[in-house]
């Protein structure tokens, strides 16, 4: 018989969410059903109504239909789910009712993570996440691998590590960001910092307390530390592999465009919009739903200088940091099975790229300082696929991690992306481009 896992909401201040209604996740995300939803949806009788099935068929498996633009066959035009509305919250598909929320399983206990996809849980709009506890208990019911007891995540890939480990590096890494009286920027790049340090460290004899202890230390020392370390620019190697980085976070298939292209034209669209990622010149490929911007007027936005909205935007970089570790979505379960000196890099690569968007965003707002709402749109497109596409736990992207880790590009280029005013030579790239 299997051992029901306690669960264990993340606490972070103004970490909240209610569905407030808006249908974007019934635009953004494709919902594989499972035989279950097969079996709840059919029972329900919307064949006959829709007049198609309500699933469609892609590689294997099946999913829920979309409308050409991508939306969910149920989502009405008031923006409400029609299985919902009718049959109540239950009726639905068991990845809709779960959303935002994910499991985390562990030896001891689940964590729930909280996707920052969900624009209620950019903007902290709700109930607290405990508050959902009763929910997350039937939805844990639901689901056999969220159930059971997981080992502890690997620390480095082939270093098993344990769960009083793993606890120590949570903590020592969530102390740091919570830590209201160093500055957000400071906080944030000081977490890169530990991360690329934690992802090169030899381990094989800083085992048990002692390694508690090395990261606690790390983490104590971020103020001291990072002003003693160099401010060289990120070098364009550098600006290039975060472009590639970004692309793999925005590229966002939909089924119906799927089929429609077929497996060539689908290969060779990546391809081109790879390689105009890659260089960086002229217009950025288009994200949809944002502005239109080129790359070289990215290099001109940058984060907003101190008051309310630098500590807006910054609130929300360090909530959403802190949800991911405290949720076990920085490593292990939540992250593609990374291990856990890993899943931090590939986190914090992730922060870095959102700051990038965020960028991005403003640039094409015709904006040169970055707001509340720039965050908000760059974060929730990280996190959409953060800890969902499946490209994000290749070969390709430890490869890529590993050098943002090895030349100290990670803490750079965070640097830089966190810096309120213009990075030095943007002008003359500007030019160029
Ligand atoms: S079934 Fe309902 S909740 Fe799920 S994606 Fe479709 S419209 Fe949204």
């Amino acid at each position: 018989m299997s051992v029901r896992l306690p669960l264990l909401t993340p606490a972070v201040p103004g970490l909240r969410y209610s569905c407030h209604g808006c249908g974007a996740c019934c635009r953004d995300f494709t919902i594989e059903l499972s035989p279950a939803d097969m079996e709840r949806l059919d029972r329900q009788g919307w064949q006959a109504e829709l007049g198609v099935p309500f699933w469609t068929e892609f590689r294997g498996r099946r999913w829920l239909r979309q409308r050409s633009d991508g939306a969910c066959v149920f989502l009405q035009d008031d923006g409400r789910c029609r299985v919902h509305a009718r049959f109540g919250l239950e009726a639905k598909p068991l990845a809709c009712q779960l959303f935002p929320f994910s499991f985390a399983p562990g030896p001891e206990r689940a964590r729930v993570g909280v996707s920052f996809a969900c624009s209620s849980v950019q903007r902290g709009l709700g109930a607290e996440i405990a508050s959902h506890g009763q929910d997350l208990r039937r939805m844990q019911a639901e689901l056999p691998e969220a159930l059971s007891p997981r080992a502890a995540p690997e620390l480095l890939q082939g270093l098993p590590g344990t769960t009083a480990e793993v606890e120590a590096v949570r903590q020592a890494v969530d102390g740091l960001l919570a830590q209201g009286e160093i500055p957000w920027a400071v906080r944030l790049v000081g977490f890169a910092w530990v991360a690329q340090s934690l992802r090169l460290a030899n381990l094989d004899t800083v085992r048990g307390d002692r390694l508690g202890e090395l990261v606690s230390t790390l983490a104590r020392a971020v103020p001291e530390e990072l002003p003693l370390l160099d401010d060289m620019e990120p070098s364009e190697r550098s600006w290039r592999l975060l472009r590639q980085a970004v692309f793999a976070r925005v590229e966002d298939p939909k089924i119906p465009d799927l089929q429609r292209a077929g497996r060539f034209r689908t290969v060779m669209g990546q391809w081109r919009r790879s390689r105009a990622w890659s260089r960086g010149r002229g217009v950025m490929p288009a994200i949809s739903g944002w502005p239109l911007v080129r790359f070289d007027q990215v290099e001109h936005a940058t984060m907003p200088p101190s008051g309310p909205e630098a500590d807006a935007v910054g609130e929300l970089f360090v909530r959403w940091m802190r949800a991911a570790v405290l949720g076990d979505r920085a490593w292990g379960a939540g992250l593609h099975g990374w291990p856990v000196f890993e899943g931090l890099g590939m986190t914090a690569l992730n922060m870095a790229c959102a700051a990038w968007l965020a960028r991005a965003h403003a640039a094409g707002s015709n904006r040169v300082q970055v707001t509340l709402q720039d965050a908000q749109q760059a974060i929730g497109r990280v996190d959409r696929t953060a800890s969902r596409a499946v490209w994000l736990g290749s070969t390709g992207e430890h490869l890529r991690l590993a050098w943002f880790c090895r030349g100290d590009h990670l803490r750079r280029i965070a640097r830089s992306l966190f810096r309120s005013e213009p990075r030095a030579g943007a002008a003359a790239v500007a030019r160029a481009g």
